[in-house]
């Protein structure tokens, strides 16, 4: 059996895979099982931040996994405690709860949030309000906060306390304040899932308002757009926005598993010994993949994201065959004239990946791909866009 049919006999039916084994790859360049190569404009859902095998990260890595591959929560050690200063130095937040994932991290962000409802708030103040076309993970509780009919079905019932405003209509923002017991709000600045939307300027500055107004939390899910994604080191930073809790993952880890949620000053106490845990998290190879991965976002990584996004934008805005472009830094929709599943194959059997959101073409390149490389795969792009739709598709 080669290895299509092995997965497919063995491994469970969960995902729709494209039709393609990858086995080795080096900066945004991969191959696949029968030698070819592709520049990955995917990096594995935004998480290889620094592309396949990167060298710094591979060192820091490896020096951690041959002296201490993991000791549990019963012990300090040095990888996670460095990880969660850095993270609270360069965003002024207060404290860390590892784990090792995205949905795992805004897991602890909905309990916190519910734990600091109860005692600050009293008389069943727990609800959390989320927005329609959000996306927060697959654990019951963060599907139920994902505010997509879609992904509730097969699994009911669902754990309740969850309420869905409108994405950018602050008046449902009100109604669902009033009309609930809330404790938060949580949202995506860019909603990645949901097809690669930014949420506008003025409706998350009236979420904090409001927040304020009401008492409430202030919770950013930055398990895709953070760790520079969206030319920030947090895309809540693009707002002017301080959230209370952020959640991230996907690419703070540069290809390993981990999730923080991150804690301010108005929660950094609500949880104690005891209230929650995590038997992997914190694993000292993962946090000190992202020391690496964190250290090397500086302001001059960060002005070559935006730098690349104004270069996507304006090469796609307008061009044949493109409908649409959204998005912010280097996380980005493209609407096509063309079945969006063809434009993706095409653009795979050219030797460029490029992934799906909703209706959209999305990419997601390595916050470091060679300009050279971006413009190759961007021309690509633009010429499948811009082909004629075939008879028979
Ligand atoms: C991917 C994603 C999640 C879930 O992360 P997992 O690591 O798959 O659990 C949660 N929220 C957002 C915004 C995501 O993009």
């Amino acid at each position: 059996m080669n290895i299509k049919e092995l997965d497919q006999k063995y491994v469970a039916n969960t995902y729709a895979r494209f039709p393609l084994t990858l086995v080795k790859g080096k900066g945004s360049i991969v191959y696949d099982d029968e030698g070819k190569e592709y520049i990955d404009l995917g990096t594995g859902i935004a998480v290889n931040s620094f592309g396949f095998a990167d060298d710094e990260w591979i060192e820091a890595v490896t020096d951690q996994l041959s002296t201490l591959q993991h000791t549990s929560n019963l012990y300090y050690c040095e990888p996670c405690a460095r990880l969660a200063e850095m993270l609270c130095e360069r965003t002024g937040m207060k404290k860390v709860f590892f784990s090792n994932s995205g949905a795992e991290a805004n897991e602890c962000a909905i309990k916190t949030a519910r734990k600091w409802g109860e005692i600050n708030k009293g008389d069943g103040h727990t609800t959390v309000i989320t927005l329609t076309d959000s996306f927060h993970g697959r654990t019951l509780a963060t599907l139920a906060a994902t505010g997509q009919e879609v992904f509730h079905k097969d699994f009911l019932p669902m754990p309740q306390g969850f309420v869905y405003a409108t994405a950018n209509d602050i008046e449902s923002v009100k109604s669902c304040i009033k009309e609930n017991k809330c404790c938060a709000i949580m949202f995506e600045c860019v909603q990645g899932e949901g097809g690669v939307k930014p949420l506008e300027y003025e409706f998350v500055k009236g979420i904090e308002a409001l927040a304020k107004e009401n008492d409430l939390l202030v919770i950013c899910d930055e398990v895709q757009t953070g760790n520079g994604r969206t030319g920030e080191l947090y895309a809540y930073m693009n707002y002017d926005i301080k959230p209370d809790i952020f959640s991230t993952a996907k690419g703070l880890g540069g290809g390993l598993p981990i999730g923080a949620t991150v804690l301010g000053e108005r929660v950094e106490s609500v949880l104690g010994a005891g209230m929650h845990g995590s038997t992997f998290g914190g694993n000292p190879v993962s946090c000190a993949g992202a020391i690496s991965v964190i250290s090397r976002i500086d302001e001059k990584m960060l002005a070559s994201v935006k730098e690349k996004s104004e270069y996507i934008f304006s090469s796609l805005c307008g061009a044949k065959g493109i409908k649409s472009v959204s998005g912010m830094g280097l996380m980005i929709g493209i609407e096509t004239e063309r079945d969006v599943s063809t434009v993706i194959s095409e653009c795979r059997e050219r030797g460029v990946l490029v992934i799906k959101a909703k209706n959209k073409v999305r990419l997601l390149p390595a916050l470091n791909i060679e300009k050279e490389l971006l413009k190759k795969a961007i021309e690509i792009l633009k010429e499948v866009c811009a082909t004629e739709q075939k008879e028979t598709e």
